[in-house]
């Protein structure tokens, strides 16, 4: 019998196991599960608890209940893994032996990583909403907050759902006008990237919604340090953005036994396969949810399409058949945008996210890049999808696991002088020079060979972090 051990219960964890336990029986698979705990928060619910939309009571769940029966749930830390014996140290002393091994323990805010985050001001004017207590805190922050200079900042690339930083920005301004505190508050949204955001249609989309509701845009922002005296953001470059109360998104790291094994890259990132997530040094590992170098967006939604993929393959090498399908970075996400409306995104490796209509081209009934109402009920209908479909692994109607370009207005020769934002990164334009990063610029990844697949053809990613 094969044994399959999976690190990190979360989202892809969760769904990859429960996957595996309905295709494979437990006399022909043994699937072990290891998490710190037995909490499983929805992730996405934590930007709705400032605005005292959701409560902790909403987005937390026994991980034990999601977890189907016939796959054994060990609760500890992980300590290393050593891909030479194939074996994984727990915390706890166990050792689990594995013949695959599926890394999937996502990424975590790391505030210690950017002199002065976590100083004297951090948990007063100094906030998150990235983890459940960061989350909890803000909201009590949100209701003392009385007008003043709101910054909203984004640290450094890669983070995971990159538009819930814009997303947080549209619902605290609805927020403090429906307070009446909006007059008496400056916003700003300040990035590490060159535009509203990384791809042209999108920036421009977004950055347009920014000027619509009066929040300035600082871009190019790569933070140096954040200097507690004076309540300021300091950049390489000198700037110096002034805050009563700063929301920032601190860097987004792997967990740090990936770094104690020698499996990871600067950020402890495992690097992996575009279209496979088999790790690129260890065969029999495979990265999935956010924990890889996938250059998509890290979010629950490609999760679920890498998972897909890498069931399929799985089940193929075990029934003793080569393996045919490759990713293809699909994403799909919704962008709250405040006062009831939400945007949409849909993308992947080769096409950025366009307007449009989603799923079905004319009919909808979702809106791609614009605001309508019906995105946002389909962004907090995603909860119910969250714990009924997507984690027991059910399918989820008219989501292709392959990205699709039916209802996508495709906009040709998108540049950044074409997008109205001159700073926007063009798909086409030459790498931008280096930023001054807070960390030390990364080692380049080797490229690989994308595999060849039945049903698509996979070039080789063009998009940047994202
Ligand atoms: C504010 C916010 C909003 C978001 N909004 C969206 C959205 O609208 N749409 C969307 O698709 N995605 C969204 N996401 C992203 C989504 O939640 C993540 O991409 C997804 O959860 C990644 O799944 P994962 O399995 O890789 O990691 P996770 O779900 O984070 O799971 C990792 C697991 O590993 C465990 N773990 C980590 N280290 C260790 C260790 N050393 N020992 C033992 N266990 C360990 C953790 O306890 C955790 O259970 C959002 C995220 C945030 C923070």
């Amino acid at each position: 019998m094969k044994r399959l051990v999976i690190l990190g219960g979360g989202t892809a964890g969760t769904m990859v196991a429960n996957k595996l336990r309905a295709a494979l029986g437990t006399h022909e698979l043994h699937i072990t599960v290891v998490d710190r705990d037995d909490a499983h928060n929805y992730q996405p619910g934590y930007l709705f608890m400032p605005f005292g939309i959701y409560n902790t009571s909403d987005i937390v769940r026994s991980r034990h209940r999601f977890i189907d029966d016939g796959i054994e749930l060990v609760l500890t830390e992980i300590g290393t893994v050593d891909p030479a014996s194939r074996t994984v140290h727990l915390a706890d002393g166990r050792l689990l032996a594995y013949d695959v091994l599926v890394i999937a323990t996502g990424v975590s805010p790391r505030p210690d990583a950017t002199p002065g985050m976590n100083g004297k001001l951090w948990g007063s004017s100094i906030h998150e909403f990235y983890s459940l207590p960061g989350a909890q805190a803000l909201t009590e922050a949100m209701r003392r907050f009385r007008g003043g200079r709101l910054v909203v900042h984004i640290t450094e690339m890669p983070i995971k759902c990159p538009v819930a930083p814009m997303e947080f920005t549209f619902l605290a301004d609805d927020w403090l006008r429906k307070h009446r505190i909006r007059e008496r508050t400056e916003v700003t949204y300040v990035t590490p990237l060159d535009g509203a955001f990384t791809k042209p249609v999108a920036s421009r989309e977004l950055a347009t919604a920014l000027v619509d509701r009066e929040i300035a845009l600082e871009t190019d922002f790569a933070v140096e340090h954040i200097d507690n005296d004076t309540s300021e953001l300091v950049s390489f470059d000198g700037r110096r953005i002034g805050f009563d109360l700063l929301v920032t998104v601190p860097l987004n790291m792997g967990a740090d036994y990936i770094a104690r094994s020698g499996l990871g890259d600067e950020l402890n990132l495992v690097p992996c396969d575009q279209h496979t997530m088999r790790s690129l040094a260890h065969p029999e590992i495979h990265v999935l949810g956010d924990a890889g170098t996938l250059q998509t967006s890290k979010a629950g939604s490609v999760a679920h399409f890498a998972v897909d993929v890498f069931v399929h393959n799985f089940l193929d090498e075990f029934n003793g058949r080569p393996a045919t399908h490759g990713f293809d970075g699909h994403a799909n996400c919704f962008i709250e945008s405040g006062n009831g409306k939400g945007m949409l995104l849909d993308f992947n490796y080769t096409t950025e996210p366009f307007t449009g209509d989603f799923p079905l081209p004319v009919v909808g009934p979702f809106k791609l890049l614009k605001e309508t109402r019906l995105n946002h009920i389909g962004k907090l209908a995603f909860r119910w999808i969250y714990w009924n479909l997507l984690l027991p692994g059910r399918p989820i109607p008219l989501i292709p696991t392959a990205m699709s370009l039916a209802g996508k207005r495709m906009e040709k020769d998108v540049t950044a002088a074409g997008t109205g934002m001159p700073t926007a990164v063009a798909l086409s334009s030459p790498p931008p020079p280096p930023r001054p990063a807070t960390r030390p610029a990364p080692e380049p990844r080797p490229e690989t060979t994308p595999l060849a697949t039945t049903d698509q053809v996979l070039p080789t990613p063009i998009i940047p972090k994202f």
